[in-house]
Parts: structure tokens; sequence; C-alpha cells
């Protein structure tokens, strides 16, 4: 796949959706989307008669687990991954099975049995390994085919990458067009700027202040309540693993009985408890943990850069929260989250945030980075520290693999969120600590590095669960 220079908001990277899987989810889910807006616009919606999926490449070979064929079915019926309420989505499915009728975008009947009209091929598209072919016949008897590449992250593309044209064009009128990490640097340094000023005012360029404070406001309410909810949340997780829920636990045991009744009580009620080096541990494992159990759950998730690493930047913010600076407010929030919106974009132009083109360390790795320099920022640091805290993070992610028993994101994938938050919050003290001018490994080499490393993987490791954990362990010891 070339890498074509596009234009990428802080609200491409930062999205609000649903698990377990950006790429495997909220992709398809979103390309079903697409697909009935392109049949409406081309005239044939009403003369459907028949829908089909075909799942190909990782997609397919991941797709149960991940529930890729639920999310191509809810954007077939019209559902929003922002807003479709979370309880709604079994029912559908449930409905549907009993109907054996989709209503396509709410309102026209098909038949459709999941078993018949979605297949999965174990092939690869040549284009990108995530593939996805929605089909239809129409009252003539005349067929039609549309491919969709879901990308990561939730970012879905057709071949022709017709949005390409007009991605461009809308990057040309950012003030500070940025690709790579030493452009943005040398913005800075002009502008006498730190990072999220100079990202703001690209912002600023596609949307008003009022409309980037609400969105970014949306997008972290949605990140404290995943926390929230995951810390709340006993049991075990959906998908036959068996796995336990452990935020639950480890919040109960850090928590005792403070009194609070809401997640905005929380975070006070957080700054109260007694912290010493375990219990910062703890606590930003569990925030990673909770956001990971929700997502895994299919609960509603900020995806950040992808949805199997969505617990890392919360984490880290809610660090910042709650144990470094006890006045943190929306504000520091909005800097953090365009601060780490900024640095994902850049791995994303420089290398991939799709697993199954780059294994985990498109997904924790960069993650990591993008809450590496945010906390950075929000900690001090002057922006060459922040790119030297991303890329201290990700230099300790490389060449991480993707192998999720059962094709499910929770093992190794809740855990790695824990791991990727902590691993941020080192990176940003030893920049903090360092001389940027004096790193051995500037953040554009890193990038460079973790996709030679990405096209050398074996496709054993990018999300296809041929290989690593995914085949040593046994799903019936689980
Ligand atoms: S192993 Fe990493 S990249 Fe693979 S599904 Fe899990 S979190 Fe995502």
């Amino acid at each position: 796949m070339n890498k074509a220079m596009e234009s990428i908001s802080v609200f491409d990277m930062l999205k609000i959706g649903v698990g377990p899987s950006s790429s495997h989810t909220l992709g398809p889910w979103r390309a079903a989307l697409r697909w009935i807006d392109h049949c409406k616009r081309h005239g044939y919606f009403e003369e459907i008669t028949e829908v089909k999926v075909q799942l190909y490449g990782s997609l397919s070979l991941t797709g149960k687990g991940h529930a890729t064929d639920i999310a191509a079915i809810m954007g077939l019926l019209g559902t929003d991954p922002v807003t479709v309420p979370i309880e709604r989505i079994q029912p559908s499915m449930d409905e549907l099975a009993q109907s054996g009728t989709l209503l396509l975008n709410g309102e026209l009947p098909v038949p459709f049995q999941k078993e018949k009209h979605i297949i999965f091929h174990k092939k690869f598209l040549e284009f990108h390994p995530n593939g996805i072919t929605f089909s239809c016949v129409l009252k003539d008897g005349r067929k039609k085919n549309m491919n969709y590449y879901s990308i990561g992250g939730g970012f879905v593309v057709q071949k022709e990458r017709k949005n390409a044209k007009k991605k461009r064009e809308k990057f040309s009128n950012f003030p500070f067009p940025v690709e790579k990490g030493v452009e943005l640097l040398a913005y800075c340094q002009a502008e006498g700027k730190s990072i999220s000023q100079i990202v703001l005012q690209n912002e600023l360029s596609l949307r008003s202040e009022a409309e980037i404070n609400d969105g970014l406001r949306k997008i972290w309410d949605v990140m404290l309540d995943s926390m929230y909810v995951g810390c709340h949340t006993e049991g075990t997780l959906p998908g036959g693993l068996n796995v336990r829920r452990r935020a639950f636990d480890t919040h109960k045991n850090l928590m005792g009985s403070r009194p609070y009744s809401n997640p905005v009580e929380w975070i006070e009620s957080i700054r109260d408890t007694e912290v010493k080096f375990r219990q910062i541990l703890k606590w930003v494992s569990c925030f990673a943990l909770a956001v990971n159990e929700v997502n895994a759950s299919l609960g509603r998730v900020v995806t950040a850069p992808t949805n199997g690493s969505a617990g890392v930047i919360p984490a880290v913010m809610m660090y910042y929260m709650v144990i470094e600076n006890h006045d943190a407010n929306f504000a520091d929030v909005r800097k953090f989250l365009l601060v780490a919106g900024e640095i994902g974009s850049i791995f994303k132009k420089g290398s991939t945030i799709s697993a199954a083109l780059g294994g985990c360390q498109a997904e924790i790795g960069v993650s990591s980075a993008m809450a590496a320099g945010a906390l950075t920022e929000l900690m001090g640091g002057t922006p060459e520290q922040a790119l030297m805290a991303a890329e201290i993070a990700m230099e300790h992610h490389l060449g991480l693999t993707c192998d999720p028993i059962a094709g499910l994101v929770q093992v190794p994938c809740i855990e790695r969120n824990a791991m990727g938050a902590i691993k941020a919050i080192n990176a940003c003290e030893m920049a903090l600590d360092a001389d940027p001018t004096k790193a051995k490994v500037p953040l554009d080499k890193v990038i460079a590095t973790m996709w030679e490393t990405a096209k050398d993987m074996t496709s054993k490791y990018k999300e296809t669960s041929e290989g690593g954990l995914a085949v040593q362990v046994n799903v019936s010891d689980c």
C-alpha cells in the first residue's frame, strides 16, 4: 500500500466508537455505512433485493473474535457507532436471527442470514490485509460490488483513494502542515509556540474553537466514562476465553470506602487516596485495564489510535489528573489530546497504526508514544522533549507482535495497555531529565524503523492469530 501525504485532524485520530477493534469492528461498521451512502448517491439503493458481505485476510481470520460480522450488520442497519446505545446491539442480532430479514439502513427489508450472507475468505486482497466487499443484487438481476479496506484506527479507504485529493486540498489549507516530527518542531521554534498551540491553529482551519472544545470534551467524557464503567463492572468477559475482569477488584482495593456517585466525584475521591509507587502503578494499570475490558465487551470507548490500544491515553491523562496535578482541568485535557492526536498522525503518515500491517507496535507502541509526548507537554517539557518522549516510548515497543488468543482483543491486549501506559510515563520522565539535542534517535528515525520492521514481520504476527500466544496457548486451557 502506498503511503500518501494526507491531512489528519485530531478528530480523525481520536474517535468515539464501539469495541473491540477499530480496524475489525469500527472500520467495517463505517464501511457498511459508506457503502449504503454510495448506493443511495448512485440511485440504486431502493432496487436492492439481496446483500452479501465478504471478509478477506486479517478481517476474516480474526473477524469472529473481533465481532466484524456484528459490526458489518450494525452498519447495514444504518446505526451510528458513535451514538447507538450499546445495549441495542445484542437485541438487534437476536431480532435478525429470528426474522431472517435485515432492514437495510433501517428502511429497506432484505432477506439475511448471518451464516449465509457473511462470507469469511482466508485469502488476502492485494491492497491491504483488511479487505471487505459489499455485494448486492438489484431487482433487474444486476449485481454490484464495492471493496473497502479498513486500514487501522477505524479509517476506511477504497483502493482508488478518491478522498485523497480532497484531503490533500484540505491539507494545503493547514497553516502548519506536518508530515514529520522535524517539521512540527520547526514550526514550534519559529513561532515560539507549544505543540498543542500549533495543532490548535491547524484545527481552527477546519472548525471553530467552540466546535473543537465541544468535540474534545465529548472525547474525554467517553474516555472517563469507559474508565468509570470498567472499574465498576465485575465478572467475565464475553468470547469464551473466560477472562476475568480485573479492574473491578484492583479498584476496590485501592479505593476502599471513599464516597462518590459519579465520574467527577470519583476523580476527587481518587485524589484523596494515599499513593506511593506501588499504588501509582496499580492505579494507572487499573485505568488502562478498565477501558480495555469495556472495549472487549463491545462497549463504548475512544479509538486512540485504535480500540485495542484505547486504554493507554485515558490512563495516562487520568494519571496526570489524580496523581500529578490535582488542579488539572479541561484546558489540560485539551492540550493533552491535541498533542497526542498530532503525534499519532505523524506515525500514521510515516508508518502505520494498523496491526494487520505492523503488529502491536502499531497499536500499543503508537498509543504509548502519543501519551508520552502529550504528558511531557503537560509536565512542562519543551516540544523537543515531548517528541523525545514519544520516540523513547516507541523505541521500546519496536517489533512488538500482534497475536491475540482466539482472535479476541483480550490476551495479551488488555494487559498490554497497562504496560504501554506505564512506559509512556517513564518515557516522559526520562525525556524531562534529558537534553534532546543529545538524543541519538530522533522521532522520525524511530518511525521509519517501525515501518521497516513492520514490512519485515511475518504475517503470523500481524493480527492473524496464526502465531505467538495465539498458537502456543491452548484455548481449552483458558
Ligand atoms: S495484540 Fe496488540 S495489536 Fe493485536 S489485537 Fe491486541 S492490542 Fe491490538
